[in-house]
């Protein structure tokens, strides 16, 4: 500049002969074609040249030029046929370049051609995960929204225990780091999504928009337990929502089952309408499939009336709730407790477990399931064995008792909406193998039972999160489910005063474990409270009672509980004098030991 600037200034201040600006622009062309023509000789010719210059155009932020360049010497590498590593890094650092130049969709294809080599393979872990999450970035950019899923879906996957809200106790620097990126992520999914109405970028077969439904809702459920992620919540369970309407159909369980999480998202973020609209089409949707005397729609009309509440219709949400009182009385008072003690034995879903009836260490159920796909809330990995529960199926079973997660799913939903608190399932399933590890690790403090005690070997228990911690007495959903849970078919196994498990207090207010529907509800209607795991073990005696209409009143003797424990306190005395102080559930275990 200063030289230009220099003779022009001479040209004119000297009093020598005038120069045409011409001829001084012509100098200029002269010495600028000479320089362009030098330099890209040099680039044609050299690939370390053209990234020099690449690199020199990436430092002072100009990623368009640099990307033009970065193109040639990338062309000329493979010309020349270079090593894949070089040819791999300057993939990467030209997809960047791209990216920053908004060119989202070849910065995608570069950046997903290097990290399919050797080269990101060998590279340090959060190098790569870097990488992989501007993949995704620039995929949801370019309007691959499927690729940019099924990458957070991954990384949500190995984020395990971080995943959780708020404390990740357990987990590896690595593991948050994962959790860290998906967090990130949410603003630009709300962004997108937001804008786009419907679900965009999602093509292909059928199936791939499924998968990438299915990403989106488990995606979605981990952004609604976030304080900040409603918004990208709201966008990715309304999309997977509208893939499956449009696909299977919005009557279709899987479509209904978003409605779950989706509803109580509209609700915190105050789209009632949304709500409303969501909640009455589950709710008809539901009662053509189950008709219209089902308890099934009560849960529906209870979110419904909520929403009612919330928007200051009083009439119509004293109406709805009116109607679901009938119809919980007219399913339970009609249909009452038919026997059903081989089906339930068969199912395991009323075995008593605690310190005195020990599983064996290859007791393992078959049937588990990933809670998330449930539309359970889950605070951790979806992936991971402790996001599962048993599905606790049977074909010929009442429709209400066939299915713990869908029912656990209700419950959840139904709490969150009574209580405003955030609940999640915070551990389902854990392994004999889990277990003991555990319990090496913590040992009798806090929450650990040693192996075989615990109830979470079956898949039908569950700790329940609130607000990212475990679930408390005083907690508004705690009254939640002491009031409702029986009719999903859940009981707390561990009241004040039970001594199932080792330690000071085995009283676990988070604890729940699935009986089914009847077995709950019989539990509250004629069994001995805060004592679950007696009344389990005494099951057919309380199941010909209800038969017979012939329920103890307050104040009378339990027959069931006196004869069980009687017989079993003789059996205990003949086997070992001495023995008096045996608690009841020991003594019953001793004379169930043989059948179970
Ligand atoms: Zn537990």
């Amino acid at each position: 500049m200063n030289i230009w600037g220099s003779v022009v200034r001479k040209g004119y201040g000297s009093g020598m002969a005038f120069r045409s600006p011409i001829m001084l622009a012509g100098a200029f062309l002269v010495l600028a074609v000479a320089y362009l023509a030098h330099f890209n000789i040099a680039v044609r010719i050299s690939d370390d040249a053209a990234l020099a210059r690449f690199d020199a155009l990436m430092k002072i932020g100009a990623p368009g030029r640099a990307a033009v360049h970065g193109e040639r010497a990338l062309a000329m590498m493979k010309r020349e046929g270079v090593s894949p590593e070089g040819a791999a890094r300057l993939k990467a650092a030209l997809g960047k370049a791209h990216i920053q130049h908004q060119d989202f969709e070849r910065g995608a294809e570069l950046l997903s051609a290097a990290l399919a080599t050797d080269w990101a393979r060998k590279l340090d872990s959060r190098q790569r995960i870097l990488l992989e999450d501007k993949l995704a970035r620039s995929s949801i950019h370019a309007d691959d929204m499927s690729a940019a899923l099924s990458i957070y879906a991954t990384f949500l996957d190995r984020a395990g225990d971080a995943a959780s809200t708020a404390e990740a106790e357990n987990a590896s620097p690595l593991e948050a780091f994962y959790a860290g990126r998906v967090a990130d992520a949410a603003t630009l999914f709300a962004e997108t999504l937001n804008h786009a109405g419907g679900a965009p970028g999602v093509a292909g077969a059928i199936e791939a928009r499924l998968t990438a439904a299915e990403e989106m809702a488990s995606l979605g459920a981990f952004f609604a337990m976030r304080d900040d992620g409603q918004y990208a919540a709201a966008g990715l369970l309304s999309a997977a929502h509208d893939i499956r309407r449009a696909i299977l159909g919005g009557d279709h369980q899987d479509t209904v089952r978003l409605t779950l999480i989706l509803g109580p998202v509209y609700s915190d973020m105050g789209r009632l309408g949304d709500a409303e609209k969501l909640y009455l089409e589950a709710f008809h949707a539901q009662e053509d499939a189950k008709g219209a005397n089902s308890p099934d729609l009560s849960l529906y009309i209870k979110l419904l009336s909520g929403v009612y509440e919330q928007q200051g219709r009083m009439t119509e949400a004293q109406a709805l709730n009116e109607h679901m009182r009938g119809l919980f009385r007219d399913a339970f008072g009609a249909q009452r407790y038919a026997a059903n003690q081989a089906r339930d034995r068969r199912k395991d879903v009323n075995r008593p477990v605690s310190q005195y009836f020990l599983l064996e260490a290859d007791y393992a159920p078959g049937d588990l399931v990933s809670a998330a796909q449930y539309s359970i809330p889950v605070s951790k990995a979806p992936t991971i064995d402790e996001m599962k529960v048993r599905l606790a199926a049977d074909p010929d079973a009442d429709p209400r008792e066939n299915n713990m997660p869908a029912r656990l799913a209700q419950l959840i939903s139904l709490c969150r909406s009574e209580s405003g608190e955030r609940i999640s399932l915070r551990s389902g399933y854990r392994s004999y193998a889990t277990q003991r590890g555990l319990f090496e690790r913590i040992g009798y403090k806090g929450t650990v039972v040693p192996p075989g005690m615990s109830e979470h070997q079956t898949g039908l228990a569950v700790d329940i999160d609130v607000n990212g911690r475990f679930m408390r007495q005083n907690d508004k959903s705690y009254q939640c489910f002491e009031e409702n849970a029986f009719r999903f078919g859940f009981i707390l196994s561990y009241p004040p005063g039970n001594d199932y498990l080792p330690g000071e207090s085995s009283f676990e207010p988070w604890h729940w474990r699935y009986v089914g529907v009847r077995t709950a509800r019989l539990y509250r209607e004629a069994g001995p409270h805060y004592k679950p795991q007696e009344f389990l073990a005494a099951l057919p005696c309380y199941q010909e009672q209800a038969a017979a209409g012939v329920f103890p009143t307050v104040g009378q003797p339990d027959n069931c509980l006196n004869q069980i424990t009687t017989a079993a306190a003789d059996a205990d005395a003949a086997a070992q004098p001495g023995g008096e102080d045996a608690g009841t559930a020991r003594i019953l275990n001793t004379q169930l030991r043989g059948r179970t």
